[in-house]
């Protein structure tokens, strides 16, 4: 579903190039659960951002099933990015002047819902990650997993088929932490494809591949049993 051949990504600041990633190549299929591992600055966001199409490689070639995204205009990949991706990240990213019902509403306005078809969507998905009694609260009337969870919700609004999460319980206790990874493991169940940016390795033990990064290129690639 997902495979990148030969990824390179270079910044630009100032007058030098920051190599973050160098000939980065490897493939995920559908309903895989990954985990990419590595030192803290060896680009494993930039991985992440690439494959959710936050951002564009400045080498090599991403193809997504049978779309060159690549090739592709600004205005076609936010359309792949919205309809097939969902995004966790380690400080929830959520608005906190809207509602948790509101922050799950958000990205449906692509899908082409009516507000009422929203409102029920987000309303459910607010259940199944167990917050059916803070829909009307605020980011900041919550817990740092209770945000989490919200966050988890949104990013499940559009029917994802891939789940990305960068070090999505990095900011929380460990029970908290443990209650998120258990959320993801379910949507792992249903087929939702994840890969989930770890400095956790029995985090990483419960997946069913670890990809390695280090100094931005590809280190190690391990699949093992997982928790399915
Ligand atoms: P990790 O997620 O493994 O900590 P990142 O992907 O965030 O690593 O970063 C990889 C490298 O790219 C680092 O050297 C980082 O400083 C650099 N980098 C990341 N984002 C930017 C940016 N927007 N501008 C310049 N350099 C960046
Ligand atoms: P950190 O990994 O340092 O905790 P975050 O996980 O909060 O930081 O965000 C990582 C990166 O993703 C940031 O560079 C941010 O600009 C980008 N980002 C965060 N949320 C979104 C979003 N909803 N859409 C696009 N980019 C985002």
């Amino acid at each position: 579903m997902v495979d990148l051949r030969h990824i390179g990504k270079a910044y630009k600041v100032g007058d030098t190039n920051i190599e973050a990633l160098r000939d980065i190549s490897f493939s995920i299929g559908r309903g895989e659960y990954v985990a990419i591992m590595g030192p803290s600055g060896s680009g494993k966001s930039t991985i992440l951002h690439i494959l959710g199409i936050l951002d564009t490689a400045t080498s090599g070639t991403y193809l997504f099933e049978k779309y060159d995204i690549t090739t592709l205009s600004d205005r076609e990949q936010a359309r792949i990015r919205n309809r097939h991706f969902g995004f966790i990240f380690q400080r929830f990213n959520l608005f906190s002047e809207l509602s948790a019902m509101e922050n799950v509403m958000l990205p449906m306005g692509y899908a082409g819902l009516s507000k009422p078809q929203r409102k029920e969507r987000a309303g459910e998905l607010l259940v199944e990650v167990g917050l059916e009694n803070r829909m009307n609260h605020r980011p900041t009337m919550l817990s740092g997993g209770e945000q989490q969870r919200v966050a988890i919700a949104r990013a499940l609004s559009n029917g994802p088929d891939v789940i990305l999460a960068d070090e999505p319980t990095g900011n929380l206790s460990t029970d908290a932490g443990e209650e998120i990874i258990q959320l993801l493991e379910t949507f792992h169940r249903r087929g939702v494809t994840i890969v989930m940016v770890t400095h956790n390795p029995s985090q990483a033990a419960r997946t069913e591949r670890i990809i390695q990064i280090k100094d931005g290129r590809l280190h190690s690639d391990t699949r093992q049993g997982g928790s399915r």
